[in-house]
């Protein structure tokens, strides 16, 4: 069972919610995975022992230009705009190529090669008990969505996986959450909070992945969220109070489950709650 956590914007608690419901499960049948690679900060709340590191490139293209005709088909083919051709020069601009191998198949006279340009790393280790990977993009490198793709590659299916996605609703999130089981999409009772979930609701319709809601610091604000999500039917799965001792334990890297055990439950009756929407959905 995969189950994304996601929100669309940062600072809603998504990261809390991700970590605190991996804590409530019994140990042995869950992962963590932190797909919030430009930022991953799952970390911090589980304490991981990191016991493998792994580089992750991808593959960039090289010109044999003794044996190019400069015919500028590898930049016509390119999509991202990662080539042209100028005169008698071939450029390549490495940060905007995905990697996609479309010029070295299509150039002519094969005089392509690929190298490999590191974007990042994949951390996998365990903390507390349970499995834990998070990809850790270089600085400064805007190709977020391989690295997510590799990280999830670590995904134990026998398990419950609980992936943490970066923030909004750009390729990177598309690239965690698709997939899923479920997605649960947290937010804040504010503006700007219902502005973000509105996106994030459209993009998973569009992907076709069942979701609920967790409301964060639910008593401030208004109530705008609790009807939008009425008159769209999304259930709202858990409302968490703004509450002094949640903030002071976060601001001190301690998941609430862990300062406040009665939270437990909570979480326990999230992730059922969670079941029963899978369940639901899936007839
Ligand atoms: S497609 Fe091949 S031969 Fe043509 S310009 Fe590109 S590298 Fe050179
Ligand atoms: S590998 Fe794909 S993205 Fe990169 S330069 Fe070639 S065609 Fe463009």
């Amino acid at each position: 069972m995969i189950i994304s956590i996601a929100s669309g914007k940062g600072g809603t608690g998504k990261t809390t919610i991700a970590v605190n419901l991996v804590l409530s499960l019994q140990k042995g049948t869950v992962q963590l995975i932190d797909c919030d690679v430009e930022e991953p900060n799952s970390h911090l709340f589980l304490s991981p022992t990191i016991h493998q590191v792994t580089s992750m490139g991808i593959p960039v293209p090289r010109i044999d230009e003794s044996k190019c005709t400069y015919c500028g088909k590898c930049a016509k083919v390119c999509e991202y705009h990662a080539m042209t051709v100028i005169l008698k020069n071939v450029l390549v601009f490495d940060e905007l190529c995905h990697g996609c191998g479309a010029c070295s198949y299509l150039c002519p006279e094969k005089v392509i090669f690929e190298i490999e340009r590191e974007i990042g790393i994949i951390q996998e280790g365990s903390g507390n008990g349970i499995p834990f990977v998070n990809g850790v993009l270089n600085v400064g490198e805007p190709m977020a969505s391989p690295l997510i793709r590799k990280t999830k590659e670590k995904i134990q299916k026998e398990k419950i996986v609980i992936l943490d996605a970066p923030p909004g609703t750009a390729c990177p999130v598309i690239e965690t959450v698709k997939g899923s089981d479920f997605c649960l999409l947290v937010t804040e009772p504010t503006p700007f909070g219902l502005n973000d979930l509105e996106l994030a609701v459209g993009m998973l319709e569009r992907l076709g992945i069942p979701m609920g809601v967790v409301i964060n610091k639910a008593d401030i604000g208004d109530r705008k969220v609790w009807d939008y999500c009425d008159s769209r039917n999304i259930p709202i799965l858990m409302e968490i109070p703004m509450d002094r001792q949640i903030a002071e334990s976060y601001s001190r890297g301690i998941p609430i489950v862990v300062e406040n055990p009665s939270y437990i439950q909570k979480f326990e009756g999230l992730f059922e709650k969670i079941e029963n929407q899978i369940a639901v959905s899936n007839g």
